[in-house]
């Protein structure tokens, strides 16, 4: 069947139309983004200086960059970090890498050297761009990483520390050239290694591939074929992660809309920046929707909102209660729901309209092109609708695995591509999808990844601490925060405080540990697992 749930091999099949995707081996994601009409208009706009960047502006900074990276020695396979708050650079540099074939990996600025130096260690890169801001935390984690610095206002104590070659805007400069040089590129081959700790573990290189950017770029060009090029996207979800990254820096740039750029989420600022620019659309997470609700009635008297159309909530679940609030105070505003993982490219179930929406507590219906099966964790066996199990997907958008990973990866994907998301779901008879609960061990703190497994590690390596266990704590603001289970060693008496300064002094600031408990043991399975949900059950169970 082209759409439903199909009783002989318990797939579902997504109900949307079904989009038709490149088939040439040889094409890479800014290519195919850049090969789009766009009618010259405004592509991204810096909120802050209202430095704006037209889309020939942009394809000409592609060109000069791309060119200037060859020149330098990049060639395709090669890794580039990126470590930037969102700018209207950040597309720049990572359209020009991926149209070489490099490979783009992003890191979060909040995160502490200890933490960039084990990426760098991880993925390898052969060059770095960053900002003035953020050249000493660059620096700190890696002494001879080559960098482009994303401005050329530099002191010269930056400058004679840090290895920078030249900047953003010297590349910029540079004429572009009539025939340009490069290997071909293969829609097989990698375009991004993002960071996710996927099920299990610590933080894993998610490889994916051009073909997987590139059906994700063409699922959001055609969700706003009908508007195109009209929405005007207030871009305040980081564009390090896959959100950012597929709304604003590919996806929507393709869709031909245009992008205001604010550095990171500060909620007047986003608030005067929608009403200043008239803005249409607002890609937010849960936590932000929550403080616009709390505090709608001085936003509404401060600020004129009227422009805003949709709010569309992802990385998190939003519940009927959110819903309704943000509905009951901003009554011209359709709340929409999206629902992905980056290692889907951060495609797989959306709702695209506020009845959809009102089907509460659903992520929406798969999105095109996507299989899905919903599997019992314990007998393997795939269930049909309206029963819960784990949620496996299938789609041109799921990675080729995680990087340098093998045993990561398989058990990840299986041998027919099918990916396991690590959440538990239900599909109910019209093929809507319902979070319930996440079977993966991660936190999700404001929308961002924090790996329990990580934070173990670091608890066991204090000399007082004979095991421990991270779990994830509700909290109506934050979503979920790290709460530790804690075992002392005999005769300590390591307190809760000490314990959450020994972690943030090693972590970024969301990955703090809110809460500490002490236990006599950590409640385990025989073959050593921690029981999470016990623990999880205890932390809860006074709420
Ligand atoms: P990430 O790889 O950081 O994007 O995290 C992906 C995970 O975030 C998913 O596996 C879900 O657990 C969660 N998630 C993302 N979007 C939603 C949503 N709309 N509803 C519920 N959970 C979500």
């Amino acid at each position: 069947p082209r759409s439903g749930f199909c009783k002989s091999n318990s797939v579902f099949y997504s109900k949307r139309k079904p989009i038709p995707l490149p088939q040439t081996d040889f094409l890479d994601v800014t290519t195919f983004i850049l090969s789009r009409p766009h009618h010259g208009k405004t592509a991204f706009i810096d909120a802050a200086t209202g430095r704006q960047l037209s889309f020939k502006d942009l394809w000409r900074a592609v060109d000069s960059v791309s060119i200037c990276l060859h020149d330098m020695g990049i060639r395709k396979g090669q890794v580039i970090l990126l470590l930037s708050p969102n700018s209207i650079f950040f597309p720049i540099v990572c359209l020009s890498a991926m149209w070489l074939g490099a490979i783009i990996t992003t890191t979060n600025p909040l995160n502490t050297p200890r933490e960039i130096a084990k990426q760098i260690a991880d993925s390898k890169p052969s060059l770095a761009f960053t900002t003035p801001e953020l050249v000493s935390k660059l620096t700190e984690s890696s002494s001879s990483l080559p960098i482009v610095l994303i401005d050329d206002e530099i002191g010269t104590s930056t400058k004679k520390k840090a290895k920078i070659v030249t900047t953003l805007s010297e590349m910029v400069k540079r004429e572009p050239r009539e025939s340009r040089v490069r290997e071909r590129v293969n829609q097989n081959d990698t375009a991004t290694l993002l960071y996710s700790s996927g099920t299990t573990g610590e933080s894993k290189g998610v490889v994916s591939s051009h073909k997987n950017l590139i059906a994700m770029v063409q699922t959001i060009v055609e969700r706003f074929r009908l508007n195109e090029g009209s929405h005007k996207f207030v871009c305040t979800v980081p564009m390090f992660h896959i959100y950012g990254l597929a709304a604003f820096a590919t996806g929507i740039l393709a869709s031909g809309s245009t992008v205001i750029v604010l550095s990171k989420f500060e909620m007047g600022e986003m608030l005067s920046t929608i009403e200043k620019y008239q803005a249409t659309y607002l890609p937010l997470v849960p936590p932000i929707l929550v403080a616009m609700i709390n505090g709608a009635d001085q936003i509404r008297a401060k600020y004129d909102l009227s422009s805003l159309q949709s709010v569309l909530s992802g990385g998190a679940p939003l519940s009927k209660e959110v819903i309704e609030g943000f509905s009951n105070k901003y009554p011209g505003v359709t709340i929409l729901q999206g629902y992905g993982l980056t290692e889907s490219t951060g495609i797989g179930a959306s709702t695209d309209t506020l009845e959809e929406s009102r089907r509460y507590g659903t992520a929406g219906l798969l999105s095109p092109n996507t299989e899905a099966k919903i599997v019992d964790p314990e007998s393997g066996k795939a269930l049909p609708v309206n029963q819960t199990g784990e949620l496996w997907l299938r789609a041109p958008c799921v990675m080729k695995g995680y990087f340098s990973n093998a045993e990561a990866t398989s058990s990840t994907i299986d041998s027919e591509g099918w990916l396991r998301t690590g959440d538990l779901c239900y599909i109910d008879d019209d093929g809507f999808i319902f979070v319930v609960d996440r079977l993966k061990e991660l936190i999700k703190y404001k929308g961002y990844q924090v790996p329990p497994a990580e934070l173990e590690a670091l608890l066991l390596a204090h000399p007082e601490i004979s095991d421990a266990a991270v779990i994830p704590f509700p909290d109506k603001m934050v979503g979920q925060f790290p709460m530790a289970y804690v075992v002392r060693k005999a005769g300590s008496n390591l307190s809760e405080k000490a314990i959450k300064d020994f972690i943030a002094g090693q972590v970024a600031p969301y990955k703090r540990i809110r809460r500490v408990a002490f236990i006599a043991a950590i409640p385990k399975n025989p073959s050593g697992k921690i029981l999470r949900k016990d623990l999880i059950k205890l932390a809860t169970s006074k709420l």
